[in-house]
């Protein structure tokens, strides 16, 4: 029997992957959205989650794909209705919320999901098997977009709450969290916010671990050209670089891996979810979200020419 799902925030990211993701899973059937302004044909509709849940009561369980700043009070409802909930990163507005949502998960015996898609990227494991192999001394992340062609019209983004930047670099983050297995955290950090915005257009991080690795991160929403989400790690004996979001990964430079953008992220998530909810356990690793609160807790702070949506 598949699990009855409703999906919550039919933008973007619900069309391109979680749709198209769910309708190939088996194990899940689609019955209802709730969305403030958009509708998915076939399925029933709501305008907020607490009516979708009030009227759609043999719900299994939720998806939730808005914007970060509106997680918590749809997760919290969805556990307290005794459903399973999948959460999209960033994973909630502040640290505290994701911690009291795994609380309230355990609370009810529910799975709690909460997702990074670029740890399910075609080359991340096997990077993660060269990491844990090497010896290293060092790396860098680029991750640099142009905020217009892949984020155009998104005010959320630009919120209190809404990341800037880091709405990308923390896939980044997922994965250098998901591949080290060393603790990072952030020595030191600049965040450039336009005058006009509430969150970064472009950041610098200089993250270490306890063994003294230095890791340079660069996060800029203003790039034009070739678009670039890379990480590079150097070993004693080699250096890795993981290109294209994940995708792509040289060795020593030999192309090992090289996927299309994507290409597996969602089926790999909706896989994970199915198993997780038929375990009776949740996932939820905070590390990414935890190193982006830290940068803006110790970043030092320059104002930027202002940012037009
Ligand atoms: P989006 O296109 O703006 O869609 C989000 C939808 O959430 C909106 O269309 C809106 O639908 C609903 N919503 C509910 N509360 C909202 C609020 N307070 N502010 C704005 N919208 C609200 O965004 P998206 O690109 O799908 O991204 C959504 C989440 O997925 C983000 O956390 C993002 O990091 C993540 N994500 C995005 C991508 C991508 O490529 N775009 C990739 C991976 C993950 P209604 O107005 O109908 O309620």
């Amino acid at each position: 029997m598949s699990l009855k799902l409703g999906l919550v925030g039919i933008g973007k990211i619900a069309r391109d992957q979680h749709i198209p993701a769910i309708a190939a899973d088996p194990r899940f059937s689609l019955v209802a959205c709730a969305s403030r302004n958009a509708r998915v044909d076939g399925v029933a509709n709501f305008a907020d989650v607490a009516t979708m849940l009030a009227e759609v009561s043999d719900l299994d369980a939720i998806s939730i794909c808005t914007p970060p700043q509106a997680h918590f009070d749809a997760a919290l409802a969805a556990l307290r209705a005794g459903k399973h909930v999948m959460l999209e990163k960033p994973p909630a507005a502040t640290t505290r919320e994701i911690a009291l949502l795994q609380d309230e998960a355990a609370r009810h015996g529910r799975t709690l999901f909460q997702t990074w898609h670029s740890r399910f990227a075609p080359a991340v494991s096997a990077a993660r098997d060269w990491v844990r192999q090497a010896t290293l001394t060092g790396g860098t992340i680029h991750w640099k977009e142009d905020v217009h062609q892949w984020h155009p019209g998104q005010q959320w983004l630009w919120d209190a709450g809404g990341l800037g930047v880091f709405d990308p670099g923390i896939n980044a983050l997922s994965i250098l969290t998901e591949v080290l297995g060393a603790e990072a955290f952030v020595r030191q950090a600049v965040l450039e916010f336009p005058e006009n915005q509430q969150a970064p257009i472009a950041a610098r991080l200089d993250l270490r671990t306890e063994a003294g690795l230095v890791i340079d991160a660069e996060f800029d929403f203003r790039q034009k050209g070739e678009q670039v989400w890379d990480i590079e790690l150097h070993g004693a004996t080699g250096r890795l670089r993981l290109s294209r979001g994940g995708s792509a990964l040289e060795i020593d430079g030999r192309l090992v891996v090289d996927r299309p953008a994507m290409e597996g992220e969602y089926a790999g998530l909706y896989a994970r979810f199915a198993e997780l909810c038929a375990a009776g356990r949740s996932e939820v690793d905070w590390r990414p979200f935890q190193l982006v609160a830290d940068a803006f807790l110790i970043g030092e702070r320059r104002t930027v020419a202002a940012h037009q949506v």
